[in-house]
């Protein structure tokens, strides 16, 4: 059975109402926060209060926001042909429409580690508050951190990433949703890679070459997921 792949980023959960980094504005989380202070693995432990401020409140918006018909046609996917969900993203709205082992390769907004002894736990969507809560492991405070991978911090789950696009061959499929280029590679995962590839986000992105895919589709994708699914179906079943 051909294995499909689906790379996922910020695009798709925006259709949620969940700000995105590059798209921020006004009242935006990411406009009242500067993220290379609360998201910089260089000085976070500096600006510890703050990072779990800024933390804390986008746990509270995930909260308040649903999964949409894009993150439940990959839930879909997954069932009827064992798609890999592979994403860019820290919510949770994957697991919310249903999907099982989400690969977050940036880490997970509902979780906490401890850098000094390296327990990760699950934090639900609670404000962290430095003056009650503590590792449930050591008891350290000051290397409590988000579980989400920081600019300037490595994300180890890139390895699962480039052996799972290693394995795919041409029956299989790799497919982008809501991601601009920027973090990840694309255009040069769509390049080397020998699946079948289909791209779709918003609009064009400067940084992706759309020639390098196979199949292109533009606009929002909570509203093309039946389109998407169209396809996918030509190319797998
Ligand atoms: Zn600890």
């Amino acid at each position: 059975m051909p294995q499909m792949i689906l790379l996922t980023g910020s695009g798709i959960s925006a259709d949620s109402g969940l700000d995105t980094f590059r798209s921020s504005g006004g009242q935006s989380l990411w406009a009242l926060y500067d993220p290379d202070i609360v998201c910089n693995y260089e000085v976070w432990e500096e600006n510890f209060e703050l990072v779990h401020e800024f933390y804390s409140k986008r746990r509270v918006e995930l909260a308040g926001v649903e999964p949409n018909a894009a993150h439940k046609m990959a839930a879909e996917w997954q069932k009827r042909y064992g798609a890999e969900l592979i994403t860019q993203n820290v919510d949770d709205l994957f697991e919310r429409a249903g999907a099982r082992d989400v690969v977050h390769v940036h880490g997970r907004l509902t979780g906490l580690r401890c850098l000094s002894c390296e327990a990760q736990w699950d934090w639900g969507y609670r404000p962290f508050n430095p003056a009650e809560h503590r590792c449930p492991n050591c008891g350290g405070l000051h290397e409590v951190k988000p579980d989400v991978v920081f600019f300037g911090e490595s994300a180890p789950l890139y390895q699962r990433l480039w052996e799972r696009l290693d394995s795919l061959s041409h029956e299989d499929l790799l497919m982008v949703i809501g991601t601009s280029g920027n973090v990840l590679p694309i255009a040069g995962i769509a390049r080397h890679t020998r699946a079948v590839t289909i791209l779709s986000n918003l609009e064009p992105e400067p940084t992706i070459p759309e020639r390098y895919f196979d199949h292109v589709i533009h606009g929002r994708a909570a509203e093309l997921a039946p389109q998407l699914d169209e396809l996918v179906k030509k190319i797998l079943d």
